[in-house]
């Protein structure tokens, strides 16, 4: 079940995906059908130069659309805090000030931004890899871990935006105890969070406890039979696991879709399938666990999604 029905009077909306080295800007007519696209590099000296292309990139999704109010939706690699629109965000400079508000002001007309994973997982929700399902819960694998719930093809985002922000959980203690796995400090100022070693950097991490080499994630992947990759892949999956079992006690979703660079994993949805049953409670029934529909379109599509919320709102 998902809350999408295109609407041919809602009019176009613009997604633009906003990432720490490019922007994606795309236009979606009402049936969220995808008509132009373009990229370019993200600015990263200053603030202003930021808001000066992110700009110019709405001036060209209306110019493309003909409609000079277009609403647009941008999915944005951080938090944004809701009451205040000020975002935070570690790969932008646009750390600390309300990017939407600001942009709004400089293009004009309506726009709306969000946390990219947010983003995803709205759009997997919605016409994706989760429609259909009524609780879906979107877990991206990238540098990151990070992710979003969506209800019925609605995000929930709780008093601070946190639903989906499982890469701070603490790592479980009987895992790193078994392999001797180091506890690390995190992005967030704390230790040993699940994203230190589930994450594309985190495998990384564990390469380097099992081999003593810091082998990237798609080197692993490149060559899944040498032992010590197997070893690294059978911890990662365990681990993974683990995060995927604390979701499930907590929101008990029907479809976890896999997003980011380790969803392409060769069969990473079957093997974190098995994984899962292996430790999940006595009688469960263990949520669809899937690769997403869209990948690295979701960014935009769910941003465009977000700006057509704006549109019904009219
Ligand atoms: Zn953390």
């Amino acid at each position: 079940m998902s809350s999408f029905t295109p609407d041919p009077c809602a009019g176009w909306v613009g997604g633009i995906d906003l990432g720490g080295t490019k922007i994606e800007a795309v236009l979606f007519d009402s049936a969220l059908s995808r008509k132009t696209l373009r990229r370019r590099i993200t600015p990263r000296d200053n603030y202003s130069d930021l808001l000066d292309a992110l700009a110019e990139e709405v001036a060209w999704l209306r110019s493309q659309s003909g409609r000079p109010d277009l609403p647009v939706g941008i999915g944005v690699p951080g938090l944004i805090n809701r009451q205040t629109g000020i975002s935070v965000t570690a790969n932008l400079p646009a750390n600390g000030h309300p990017l939407a508000q600001d942009l709004a002001q400089k293009a004009g007309g309506k726009i709306v931004a969000a946390n990219d994973c947010k983003c995803f997982t709205l759009s997997e929700a919605n016409g994706g890899a989760g429609e259909g399902h009524e609780h879906v819960f979107g877990l991206i694998l990238g540098t990151g871990l990070g992710g979003g719930y969506c209800l019925n093809g609605q995000l929930i985002l709780g008093r601070n935006d946190l639903p989906g922000e499982v890469g701070h959980y603490g790592l479980p203690a009987y895992l790193v105890a078994t392999h001797q796995l180091p506890l690390l400090p995190c992005g967030c100022g704390r230790v040993g969070c699940v994203e230190t070693l589930i994450s594309g950097t985190g495998i990384a991490q564990i390469a380097k406890t099992v081999t003593g080499i810091a082998l990237s994630a798609e080197q692993v992947a490149a060559d899944p039979s040498e032992p010590g990759n197997v070893k690294t892949l059978q911890i990662w999956s365990e681990l993974t696991a683990e995060l995927l079992h604390t979701i499930q006690l907590h929101l008990d979703p029907d479809c976890i879709v896999l997003g980011g660079g380790l969803s392409n994993i060769d069969e990473v949805d079957i093997i974190l399938s098995k994984a899962l049953d292996r430790i999940a409670l006595p009688s469960v029934r263990r949520p669809a666990i899937v690769k997403p529909a869209f990948g690295d379109s979701s960014g935009s599509r769910g941003a465009a999604l977000l700006a057509y919320g704006l549109t019904r709102k009219d």
